[in-house]
């Protein structure tokens, strides 16, 4: 009985996995997936005219400025253990405790996101779609709260590994929930990264500890962080919907 209630829940799982624009032509096989090991992780230098933020991101993004653009390029992938990285990986782990693991595996995919370079907020917000709405500083996708035909992530949560991810159908690894590898490794007030509009995703906390205040429908608000001493929009990762963000603020970019 219980093999049989389990495998029903995979299968449910599995219908639920969300969408994503990635072809299948722009997925390939993960050669190098047999031998990487944890690295600790190497942060970009600041290059003149990209905002502060970017240093923060690790060398596995490629960040580059094309006019008033900053182009993200990154291979989708997670610099952490995931039972999705497929036994016999060195990266692989077994799943915790409760977790109903999907039937997919984490496949190398190249993924480019075209954000401002000084980001502003819009007359109107506007809603994240399926698939990536941002970039974490690792290069893994950033997804909004809902898995595919906009239906609540209840089921897929259940497939979450550790760190809050999981591939969908193509293998593209992401995130819809505060990556707490991330903010393990950096701290909870950290930057976890950027979404297509341009505006930083900090994590659950502010530098002094304290939980955000006034976030809006869209899960941010404005004030002096240390990237922006000035005072800026920027989102914060929170523990109830939407988690991440639900909308834009600012005008959105473009994925490639
Ligand atoms: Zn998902
Ligand atoms: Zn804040």
């Amino acid at each position: 009985m219980r093999t049989h209630f389990s495998l029903i829940l995979t299968a449910t799982v599995g219908l639920l996995a969300c969408s994503s624009p990635v072809t299948p032509a722009a997925a390939t096989a993960d050669s190098s997936a047999t031998t990487a090991t944890p690295t600790t992780p190497t942060t970009n230098p600041p290059s003149s005219g990209t905002p502060a933020i970017y240093s923060h991101f690790q060398s596995a993004v490629s960040v580059s400025l094309d006019g008033s653009t900053v182009v993200l390029r990154s291979n989708s992938v997670p610099d952490h253990k995931s039972p999705y990285w497929g036994a016999g990986n060195a990266l692989y782990e077994a799943p915790q405790s409760g977790m109903s693991v999907n039937p997919f595996l984490i496949v190398s995919q190249s993924l480019t996101l075209r954000v401002p370079a000084s980001p502003a907020v819009a007359s109107t917000t506007s809603d994240t779609p399926l698939g990536p709405i941002g970039m974490a500083v690792n290069g893994v996708p950033l997804f909004n709260q809902y898995a595919a035909q906009r239906q609540p992530l209840t089921f897929e949560i259940l497939s979450f590994d550790r760190y809050n991810g999981h591939p969908q159908q193509a293998g593209q690894y992401h995130y819809h929930m505060e990556p707490a590898w991330l903010t393990g490794l950096n701290g909870t007030s950290a930057l976890v990264g950027v979404l297509l509009d341009g505006f930083p995703v900090y994590g659950p906390r502010e530098v002094d500890n304290s939980l955000p205040t006034g976030l809006d429908s869209c899960n941010g608000h404005t004030h002096a962080t240390a990237d922006a001493p000035a005072g800026q929009y920027h989102y914060h990762v929170t523990s109830a919907v939407p988690y991440i963000s639900g909308c834009y603020k600012g005008s959105a970019g473009s994925v490639g």
